[in-house]
């Protein structure tokens, strides 16, 4: 043999272009870059219908088919690949488990700086800084300019607390045309620009660490015991029992072996204060990515993992894929949280992808919440998972007590009860901090003319719009499309010209009475309307923590993860609906709600009670929660589950489908059917897979969209992975389809 035919040599490559591709799309190498040299990982240059695009390389080969290839326009990275072996083997078994077509699961992967072919290394990232002449610049900014004195008044904010300056993405929040005073104000030397690297920032807070306790200390030497290989933990400990605490200890053992740790938090869990915990915890700097980020800063945090320049990265959902130089633990916070599961496009799991990367890299993974999923709770059960508990708070805190306050027949003043106003009046009069907790923002969900009974729908969906307060008025808003319109004069429908009537609760409104019940207090409203502003959460929780509020009433966002020291009361007003919701995991959603936001309360030295307002005191599963806790719960919920063959006892597969024509939606679902039910018989083990549908989705019209669902169910996951793999390519190519906005969920969490 010469050395030519033994060496081996590719003259084309995949590449994970964008678009409905499954697996990429071939092009030709040209013919001076066909080497000895692995290509795979890399971006390259490539022609796609009339656009040049970059993308990564995927796979290679051989062939002498190559008269109908296009070639590839340039090698973008020559030195070095972007993702390893690793990465694309999770980014492979991404696409196949999810039907994604792997240009999209590419493009989930990598920062916009990397997919838009810029360089590796990141450039400096700028932050603006107030002097200490800055400091009183207040007085010579005119008031009227008040995007000067909105951006004064931040970097006012940072100077005195973190003296991290603000970025330039910051600063256009606050300011919008920013770039239009700042110059001024450099030259009269009231601020400075620091550039630095996303790691460097000042020296870190003193180490913070307790002693664990005996709980927490079983926990870690379990977890140390088989850290050397696979190992999934489930880290069941109620709210108040130091799992932060326990993660930290295991991640410092990990890095003491010279590894990276990747750990996942939902969505507003992240927070700088829980950044800088963990830096003072392990002395070293820990990266956050999440959503608040601008370009490139996710490049910046993204680089630094992949290098090995960081060792912690804590970041939401889609951190899920960052890649890391040696990684060696994967820890995920409230894995039962429903922010992991990304809702539209490319709809993954991230809990699960951890898994299957930790799996896939053989390293441990820690899943922790005080409420497991029911997935994770059978997982474990199962003995499939490792079983981790902490049932004491920590540092000798109590856990609240939870009561149910019948308020059948019982006076209610704007939500509240009597009952629940009195308790309020007893903790404030203490001087403890009270939170309530209403998951429904704006101020009133319903506006009705007293006249005719007409009320103001969305005009797209099919739902009421929300009556929102302002200063000056208010006004309506869809909060399934975020459609808004002026309040009406009077009744559009019978012409009564009387105002309407706003009926129910929302945040608003009850931010309003309470302030006018107890006009000596301070109240805080959390909801997505109050923390709309980047930076708006970090301050309001900030407010909330130091006790600078009495009063503290939001929507779920306050129920998550927070450690407010001085609460002692927690208000629910309506859960009702929860108890009935149509969502199978509806009953599931709620006690992991309750048990969060009751969490809240008692979590320091005094002890705390909570209060739940319902119609339905005798609901059995309610009861048991509260009597028996969460594992009791659980274990019930699981035998229901059970009895009827639902999830974590079966596996499920969404289709949804929307057109303006309800008709296109449903001929696309039942000519889907067809060839669905055709195909399973014959597969082994087809024949005992239901397929369910078409029905109406629980919104029926969205967006001016008719929409409908076909749910695929069966007890063996392959089964239902090996019909998909055989049918998808038919879908993608179905002729309705291109008339409906259709999509696939595998392992759907909701059947909205
Ligand atoms: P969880 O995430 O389980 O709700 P945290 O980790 O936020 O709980 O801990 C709750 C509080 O208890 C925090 O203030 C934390 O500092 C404190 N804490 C945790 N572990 C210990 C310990 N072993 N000794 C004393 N305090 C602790
Ligand atoms: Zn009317
Ligand atoms: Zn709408």
């Amino acid at each position: 043999m010469t050395e030519n035919t033994a060496a081996p040599f590719f003259n084309v490559v995949t590449v994970a272009v964008p678009g409905p591709f499954l697996f990429g799309l071939d092009y030709l190498l040209p013919e001076d870059e066909q080497c000895q040299e692995s290509w795979l990982g890399r971006r390259v240059k490539v022609p796609l219908r009339n656009r040049e695009i970059i993308s990564i390389v995927i796979a290679e080969n051989y062939s002498q088919e190559i008269s109908k290839l296009k070639p590839v326009i340039e090698i973008v990275d020559k030195s070095q690949s972007i993702l390893s072996m690793a990465d694309l083997r999770l980014l492979n078994w991404a696409a196949q488990y999810y039907h994604e077509p792997i240009g999209e699961v590419v493009l989930a992967a990598l920062p916009k700086r990397i997919r838009q072919g810029e360089a590796l290394t990141p450039t400096l990232i700028q932050r603006w800084q107030l002097t200490d002449l800055g400091l009183n610049a207040d007085a010579e900014i005119p008031k009227r300019a008040s995007a000067q004195v909105r951006l004064h008044q931040a970097l006012r904010a940072d100077y005195q607390s973190e003296k991290e300056g603000l970025s330039a993405a910051q600063c256009k929040e606050h300011a919008g045309n920013w770039r239009s005073f700042i110059s001024d104000w450099q030259e009269k030397q009231w601020v400075r620009v620091a550039e630095h690297g996303c790691l460097e920032r000042k020296s870190l807070a003193p180490a913070q660490r307790k002693n664990l306790n005996t709980e927490q200390q079983i926990a870690v030497d379990n977890f140390v015991e088989k850290k050397d290989k696979f190992a999934c933990f489930l880290l069941q400990g109620v709210t108040g029992s130091g799992k932060t605490e326990v993660y930290l200890a295991m991640i410092e053992k990990v890095l003491a072996e010279g590894k990276q740790a990747l750990v996942l938090v939902p969505e507003i869990g992240l927070t700088p204060q829980m950044v800088r915990r963990f830096e003072a915890y392990l002395q070293k700097p820990v990266v956050a990515l999440h959503s608040g980020l601008n370009d490139s800063e996710r490049h910046c945090a993204w680089y630094s993992m992949r290098e090995g320049l960081a060792s912690v990265i804590l970041g939401t959902r889609s951190a899920v894929f960052t890649s890391c130089k040696n990684l060696g633990v994967c820890i995920i916070d409230e894995e039962h949280d429903l922010s992991y599961k990304q809702q539209d496009g490319f709809r993954y799991s991230a809990r699960d992808l951890l898994i299957q990367r930790a799996y896939q890299q053989n390293i441990p993974i820690v899943l922790g919440s005080a409420t497991p999923s029911l997935e994770s709770f059978h997982n474990a059960k199962q003995q499939r998972f490792h079983w981790l508990k902490l049932q004491q708070r920590a540092a000798g805190a109590k856990l609240p007590e939870i009561k149910l306050l019948d308020i059948r027949g019982s006076k209610i003043h704007e939500g509240v009860s009597a009952q629940l106003r009195a308790a309020m009046t007893k903790h404030l009069d203490a001087g403890n901090q009270v939170l309530l907790f209403l998951n429904r923002r704006g101020f009133a969900p319903v506006l009705m003319c007293h006249e005719c009974g007409w009320q103001m729908a969305c005009p797209s969906c099919d739902a009421n719009m929300t009556f929102h307060q302002t200063r000056n008025g208010g006004f309506l808003q869809c909060h399934h499309c975020d459609h808004q319109e002026p309040e009406p004069q009077g009744c559009p429908n019978c012409g009564s010209e009387e105002a309407l009537l706003r009926i129910g609760q929302g945040t608003e409104r009850l931010e309003e009475t309470i302030a006018e019940w107890f006009p000596e207090k301070t109240v805080l409203r959390i909801d997505r309307d109050s923390t709309r502003l980047k930076g708006a959460m970090e301050a309001l929780t900030k407010q909330a923590e130091q006790g600078e509020a009495d009063i503290l009433l939001g929507t779920q966002m306050l129920a998550k993860g927070h450690h407010f020291p001085n609460v002692t009361l927690v208000g629910l007003l309506d859960i009702d609906q929860g108890l009935f919701s149509i969502d199978y995991r509806g009953t599931e959603r709620l006690a992991q709600l309750i048990l969060q936001v009751a969490g809240r309360a008692g979590r320091a030295e005094k002890a705390g009670e909570v209060w739940i307002q319902t119609h339905h005191p005798d609901h059995p599963l309610l009861n048991l929660l509260l009597k028996e806790g969460y594992q009791a719960f659980a274990e019930q919920a699981l035998q229901e589950r059970k009895l009827v063959k639902l999830p974590p006892f079966s596996y499920q597969m969404l289709v949804r489908a929307e057109a303006y024509e309800a008709m296109d939606a449903v001929n696309f679902l039942e000519s889907l059917k067809l060839g669905l039910d055709a195909e399973k018989l014959t597969m082994p083990g087809g024949e005992k897979m239901q397929i369910l549908g078409p029905v109406s989705a629980p919104m029926l019209k969205r967006q001016g969209r008719f929409r409908y669902q076909l749910l695929l169910n069966s007890a063996q996951r392959n089964v239902l992975h090996q019909l998909m793999n055989g049918f998808f390519p038919t879908m993608l190519k179905h002729p309705l389809a291109r008339k409906v906005r259709w999509s696939l969920d595998v392992d759907p969490q909701e059947m909205m």
